[in-house]
């Protein structure tokens, strides 16, 4: 152990509870002593493996606090179980690549948008930009990681950018290509023209994504065909989609009316006629006409803009439907007129509706949303700036009715906050919608601890809408899809040997699987003899750390550690991580299987007035600068104990260092006060052990007491881990700390520590033996929460007393409760005593009898159980209620009643208690009061609790008093620990500093030495 003699040397406790000094030592232990990687051999032993995969941080910003309340219960988990002799793969893992990170290197290359990125900067040196990004935010995060005593292993993390990871996540694919889930088409996708590219529908419905924008709200008509004056009212707020409109849809079984207003016959839904006459401001309309929908089918309308758009007149001689009225069952009758105009370039369910029947897609867009040549007159004009252009062009030719402003939600990039465009293009799907049942059967299978979050997530998967994979941005996994430029057909590739060893031409030496380089790299068709290239995409991001099941680990610990035992992220995970992962599993075994069991979505974490941490609001508590000033203990168990894992949560930092601080300081100062005296008995734990105690039947009541109730909560504390209910965990740790410990057991044997008398050294020996065990288990089972101060405490006290433990608190198993030292009956006849006994104090707060007097009588009124209850318990009773005589009786005694006697109640028990005092009474109470005020110097005057007086003199006091007193002189000397007590009746007679006190509004003077 000569390793550790330096350490040693360290293992006192300050008299403060100092965590920033604790925790920075035990840090340096860890390091040094190499703990977390002595864990990490552990694995042959383990009584079991449960599998586990880091939910990896972007690395494109600086980790806060919200991040650190989730990495806060990932640890508490890997410390338990660990504990609990289980092997768990705590490894980080790290989220390089996608359109976040491409954002930020974007910004600090001041570039606008992609074009400007491909022609100032070049896809080399972006990627390069792109790598030393994530290495710059990865120093951060490990910081952060290491500060908040995060124990995961970052020598084994996971990068998702590299090669070997790549290739991993290529095989999701292969598989998905083999199950035909892997296609191309022409899909409407929602686009973001900042970011210049499509998004999957899982991120439309991010967490803030939508906004309230002011668009126009826009009534306009269009011309029934071969009619001099009827028109269809349609109403839109995109005007721009005009541009690209090809047909009108009704629902067929709803009732449509024409409307005369002025000289002109306007149809629409009979049900919305009054309110939108009432918006128009038109009074004066008749309805005339009533018919089904259905009956409207097949109308054709002459279509307003094809004299400035020439596409559009050649698009009618495409199809027959182009401009004419068909019915669907998604028409809302609700809202607007209930005729809606289709734009299949340009929404869902226009473009299913035009799949269907055949009709031509008409989407004359380019890569920044502006229209192109095939937009007539609109060319080059960005999409959204071509809605007053159409309302103007609708007004000359009589098709305009009337526009406005309307300000409503409506879905911006998640990450740009552009408004986004629903696009038809040609991107590459993931047909999840295929294997949707498989999805929903697995997800029913996860453990979610608790059904809000859960039904979310189903809620979600049931969408079960295709995922679009591609994305038209550079730093990314490559889409391994080569096509052949003569015959169109594709080939999947899927690793890097498939690649070089199909390639063309030479592979260059720094070839590695990112664009440009994998773009360099053709093939020679197989069908045709054509040349391959692959298709210009690369993955969403979320494929890519979707993959990770898989793409981090080896085959052989794959097979060992999926599916994962236990997995958490944030609630914004359920569109995010949570979904990709399954989603890609059940394609990658083609089971109905998730790679995880267990998944707890996190709330997310405000700042303290319940807002969210943003740049903009600069409200944003940065993890490692937050460490810098307080514990990280402390944050870690406030986190946990405000509440529960999946509620937003507001941090307040000026709540940091009011409870928490209370309940690790009592725990420290409780532990310090067992060491000082178990030290001064020279108190050894391994020969003065409770099965000594047991056998030797030197256990007290009270003692027994407390080991059954440390039992349950051992129990139930454990459970609730178990359920991922951290805060009420954490808060029976601190009512044991707080209450159990420290407001009722440590008072009632603290006197008998008190003595050095050699006939209770074997009672004070049982007292640190009990302390000893529970002490240590309550240190034992905090560790999870606050693993600095426990292994603190852990160090200097339990290993300090027993070298032979092992070095780390870590290492400790975790505790189990022992049913033997469960009592149900004695913590029944205890409860009854704490209840009569606060009741005594209760009635003694009516009186202003205070609790240090001593008084005669005490009688309780209840039935017998109570009654006999506290009999079994009297002296402890009389101890603690300070009452010399106590009765028990079961009903109200006559003598009982006047003014002498007080009295308080609960449920079917009655306390009164005898107010009158006679000499003797009120002369110990006297005692009593002045006992406390030395006993508070002592502690000023930096008295340890174990050292003796030589005297202590107490001057003018009045004559009265000096003669209750006086009786009392013995007493008050073994109490206040002092060899002898003088009265003075001046403070002239000795010369000394004197310290002023006040008795009951009068002042008394004292003097220690
Ligand atoms: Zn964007
Ligand atoms: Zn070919």
């Amino acid at each position: 152990m000569t390793a550790n003699s330096k350490d040693d040397s360290n293992l006192s406790l300050s008299t403060d509870y100092r965590p920033l000094e604790l925790e920075k030592e035990v840090r340096e232990f860890w390091e040094k002593s190499q703990i977390r990687d002595q864990l990490e051999q552990r694995e042959k032993d383990a009584k079991g493996v449960l599998g586990y995969v880091e939910g990896p941080p972007t690395l494109n910003g600086i980790p806060h606090i919200g991040h650190a309340r989730g990495r806060v219960m990932k640890d508490i988990r890997y410390r338990w179980k660990t504990m609990q002799g289980y092997y768990v793969p705590f490894w980080a893992g790290w989220d390089c690549q996608g359109l976040p990170v491409e954002l930020e290197v974007e910004k600090l290359l001041g570039v606008k948008n992609k074009r400007e990125l491909l022609e100032r900067v070049g896809e080399e040196r972006f990627i390069e930009e792109c790598k030393k990004v994530i290495l710059k935010y990865h120093k951060l995060w490990v910081e952060a990681d290491r500060l908040l005593g995060i124990f995961i292993n970052q020598k084994k993390a996971y990068w998702t950018y590299l090669d070997t990871y790549i290739e991993r996540e290529w095989q999701y694919l292969k598989h998905a290509w083999d199950q035909n889930l892997l296609e191309e088409g022409h899909y409407v996708v929602a686009y973001c023209p900042g970011c210049q590219t499509s998004l999957s529908s899982a991120e439309v419905g991010y967490e803030g994504s939508y906004k309230d924008v002011e668009d126009p709200s826009l009534y306009f008509k269009f011309k029934k065909a071969g009619t001099p004056n009827e028109f269809f009212l349609v109403w839109t707020t995109m005007p721009f989609t005009i541009i690209t409109d090809t047909m009108l849809a009704v629902k067929p079984d709803a009732e449509y009316v024409k409307v005369k207003v002025d000289n002109e016959q306007w149809i629409m839904v009979k049900q919305r006629v009054e309110a939108v006459m009432q918006e128009l401001g038109i009074t004066k309309y008749t309805v005339t006409e009533t018919t089904q929908g259905k009956n409207l089918e097949g109308t054709k309308y002459d279509y307003p803009l094809k004299d400035i758009i020439p596409a559009q007149t050649e698009l009618e001689t495409r199809h027959a439907l182009v401009h004419t009225v068909i019915g669907e069952d998604f028409v809302d009758v609700n809202t607007a007129t209930g005729v809606v105009h289709l734009s299949p370039g340009n929404g869902e369910e226009d473009f299913w509706a035009a799949q269907k029947r055949g009709v031509p897609v008409f989407a004359p867009y380019d890569d920044e949303v502006k229209f192109t040549r095939e937009a007539g007159v609109f060319n080059g004009v960005f999409a959204r700036d071509a809605d007053y252009l159409v309302v103007e062009e609708l007004r000359n030719r009589n098709a305009f009715v009337a526009v406005k402003k309307v300000t409503h939600e409506y879905p911006t990039c998640w990450r740009s906050h552009h408004k986004l465009v629903w696009l038809a293009r040609k991107e590459y799907f993931l047909r999840t919608d295929k294997i949707n049942s498989k999805v929903l059967e697995a997800a029913e299978k996860i453990e979610y601890y608790f059904d809000e979050p859960k039904n979310r997530f189903i809620a979600f998967l049931k969408e079960g809408k295709p995922w679009c994979i591609s994305r038209e941005r550079v730093w990314g996994t490559p889409l391994p899809m080569w096509t052949c430029q003569k015959c169109g057909a594709k080939r999947l590739i899927a690793s890097k040997k498939e690649l070089t060893e199909n390639a063309l031409e030479q592979v260059p030496e720094n070839f590695e699987l990112h664009k440009p380089w994998v773009d360099r790299v053709t093939l020679k068709c197989p069908k045709c003899g054509g040349v391959m290239h692959r298709e210009d995409y690369v993955l969403d991001t979320w494929h890519n750390s979707g993959a990770s099941p898989y793409a981090r680990f080896t085959d052989p610990e794959y097979a060992k550690f999926v599916p994962t035992d236990f997995l958490t992220e944030g609630i914004d995970q359920t569109r995010g991580w949570a979904n990709s992962l399954l989603l890609e599993h059940v394609i990658l075994t083609g089971k109905p299987e998730a790679p995880y069991h267990a998944f707890l979505f996190q709330g997310l974490t405000q700042d303290a007035k319940g807002r969210k941490m943003s740049k903009s609001l600069g409200n944003i508590l940065e993890t490692s600068k937050l460490l810098g000033k307080y514990s990280a203990d402390l944050c870690r168990f406030y986190m946990m104990r405000k509440c529960s894992p999946i509620d937003f949560m507001n941090f307040d930092l000026q709540e940091l260092n009011r409870r928490p601080y209370q309940v690790l300081s009592t725990l420290y100062h409780l532990s310090r006060f067992f060491l000082q005296n178990a030290e001064f008995d020279k108190f050894n734990p391994a020969k003065f052990t409770l099965e000594r105690a047991t056998q030797k039947k030197q256990l007290k009541d009270a003692d027994r007491w407390l080991l059954s109730k440390l039992q349950g909560k051992m129990e139930e504390y454990t459970a609730k881990l178990e359920r991922s209910e951290f805060n009420f965990a954490v808060a029976i740790l601190e009512d044991f700390v707080i209450d159990t410990l420290s407001r009722l057991y440590v008072p009632m044997i603290r006197k008998e520590l008190w003595t050095d008398d050699p006939e209770t050294f074997e009672r004070r020996q049982t007292i640190y033996a009990v302390l000893h065990y529970t002490l240590k288990t309550v240190t034992l089972l905090s560790n999870p929460v606050t693993p600095y101060l426990s292994e603190a405490l852990y160090r200097k006290i339990y290993k300090k007393l027993n070298s032979t433990l092992p070095a780390s608190i870590n290492l400790e198993p975790w505790p189990v409760p022992d049913s033997s030292m469960r009592d149900k009956n004695i913590e029944e006849e205890f409860d009854i005593l704490f209840t009569s006994v606060s009741l005594a104090y209760a009635a003694r707060q009516q009186a202003k009898l205070k609790r240090r007097w001593p008084l005669s009588k005490i009688i309780v009124v209840a039935p017998k159980k109570t009654n006999q209850a506290l009999k079994n318990q009297e002296p402890l009773f009389l101890e603690m209620v300070n009452v010399k005589t106590a009765e028990y009786a079961p009903q109200v005694p006559e003598y009982v009643g006047g003014e002498n006697w007080v009295s308080a109640s609960e449920g079917n028990m009655y306390v009164f208690v005898s107010g009158q005092r006679d000499d003797k009474l009120l002369g110990e109470g006297l005692m009593r009061d002045l006992a406390r005020r030395v006993q508070a110097l002592r502690k000023d005057l930096g008295f340890v609790p174990t050292d003796v007086l030589d005297a202590v003199h107490i001057a003018e006091l009045d004559e009265d008093s000096k003669r209750l007193l006086e009786p009392f002189l013995e007493e008050i000397a073994e109490l206040v620990r002092t060899k002898k007590v003088y009265l003075h009746d001046s403070r002239n007679e000795v010369d000394a500093e004197w310290h002023e006190s006040k008795l009951d509004g009068k002042r008394v003077y004292l003097n220690i030495h």
